[in-house]
């Protein structure tokens, strides 16, 4: 791997100079980035090293149960609106809370594994919490530079068969990325949906604070129509689950890469 060897010869030239003329240089340590590392063996840096990815696992589960808090209007981008809302669910009532939890813990475990630094807007799944808010989901990882925001939702129509999903994007930037997360997601097997207009299976959308107060590149993934049984059934079970989590880590990786 040449790059590999250019950079343990850039190593061992550091030490020979830094042994004639003085300590070794600071960079010798910076530059090299972390390593993944099979068997003792260095084989490659990781892929997402040195990328900071904001997974934001949408409504708390809880939130129904705390409408004063949930109701509560904050800014959300040159307007206000509620901190919150309770999400929708299946027909038997398997929380988009849960579902979107489900996803976003498996995505941050597959892009911290590729070398990436996660930030969650939220740690857990419970009906006993609520939030946090808009405002604060989409400002976060603003102060600290990340380099994208993916907002995981499921949605809720009830239009006659009405399924599969869609990427929407607050602005013409982020439009290119969820293009690019759209293109995971259907090369993972996923169909766009039927019952968006433009049938690409991408929206641009104004009104949503999580993507209007993200300083970085941010998209929001309806990941299907939690009222249709077909995606329910894939969206309620754990391998469904993590096909969404290895399509949209695919995505991310594309697009950082
Ligand atoms: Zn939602």
């Amino acid at each position: 791997m040449p790059l590999l060897l250019a950079l343990c010869a850039a190593a061992s030239l550091g030490s020979v100079l830094g042994s004639a003329v003085g300590p070794s240089p600071a960079w010798a340590d910076e530059v090299a980035p972390p390593q993944e590392v099979v068997a003792g063996h260095v084989l490659r840096p990781l892929p997402l090293t040195g990328r900071h990815v904001v997974v934001d696992p949408g409504h708390q589960l809880g939130n129904a149960r705390f409408p004063a808090e949930a109701a509560r209007l904050v800014e959300a981008g040159g307007f206000r609106k509620a901190c919150n809302t309770s999400g929708t669910a299946t027909d038997a009532g398997y929380a988009e809370a849960t579902f979107t939890w489900e996803v976003s813990r498996r995505l941050a475990e597959r892009l911290r594994r590729a070398g990436a630094t996660v930030t969650l807007t939220r740690d857990g799944d419970s009906p006993d919490r609520w939030g946090p808010c808009v405002d604060e989901r989409g400002t976060t990882g603003n102060a600290e530079g990340a380099d994208l925001k993916v907002s995981v939702h499921g949605d809720g129509s009830y239009a006659a068969g009405a399924h599969g999903f869609h990427v929407i994007a607050g602005d013409e930037a982020s439009l290119r990325v969820a293009a690019v997360v759209r293109g995971a997601l259907e090369d993972a097997g996923f169909a766009r949906a039927t019952y968006v207009a433009g049938g690409d299976g991408l929206d641009l959308r104004t009104d949503l604070a999580t993507l209007n107060l993200s300083q970085m590149p941010a998209v929001l993934v309806e990941l299907g129509n939690m009222r249709d049984a077909g995606d329910a059934a894939v969206m309620t079970s754990p391998a469904g689950q993590e096909r969404f989590a290895s399509a949209l880590a695919s995505g991310v990786r594309r697009w950082l890469r």
